[in-house]
């Protein structure tokens, strides 16, 4: 794991915004939603808080929680209600964008996929996407959309898609179009 980085040290934000394309402004709010998320998680067996957040590339912030369930199984974490919010709402995709806007209906402007992701825990030193997100996000993002984690005191880390899940299996694999190219 790389050496975490301060939330709080402007030249810390200002080296990772530059490495990955987004303006402290970004950084700054991705980090608020996320830890904001955080805040409403429904984690009562586990305890462990988790909160994320998504930049669309129109420019907008969509949350999620983990959200656990008696039957521990039917846990959802944060990173896949945050993704599954984005779809229902058309940020998935370059094409809802078009769709919409030639139909003219409310809501025009958004799609145009992702820029980038943040997850936010209470551990100490950032915890990173399980194993099943990181193929969520695969789905909907281009493998150098940057995954920004912050530990409990904006303490965070950074790395890109493709670092998170080389060699990774995703819609182009099976001749689908890929959201994220499209
Ligand atoms: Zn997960």
């Amino acid at each position: 794991m790389p050496t975490p980085l301060s939330a709080s040290s402007a030249p810390d934000v200002e080296a990772a915004c530059a490495a990955h394309d987004l303006t402290p402004a970004e950084f700054g709010a991705l980090r608020d939603a996320a830890q904001g998320a955080k805040a409403r998680a429904y984690c009562p067996y586990s305890r462990f808080r988790v909160g994320a957040a998504l930049l669309t590339r129109s420019g907008a912030y969509v949350t999620g929680a983990n959200v656990e369930n008696a039957s521990y199984p039917v846990t959802t974490c944060a990173e896949r209600v945050a993704f599954g919010t984005a779809v229902v709402a058309g940020y998935h995709q370059q094409a809802q964008q078009q769709q919409t806007q030639a139909d003219g209906q409310q809501g025009a402007g958004v799609g145009g996929g992702f820029k980038a992701v943040a997850v936010a825990t209470d551990a100490v030193g950032p915890a990173s996407p399980c194993g099943m997100c990181r193929q969520c996000i695969r789905e909907f993002c281009d493998l150098s959309v940057p995954i920004i984690m912050f530990d409990k005191d904006s303490k965070f880390i950074v790395m890109k898609l493709e670092e998170l899940l080389p060699l990774s299996f995703g819609p182009d694999s099976l001749g689908v179009p890929d959201p994220a190219k499209s």
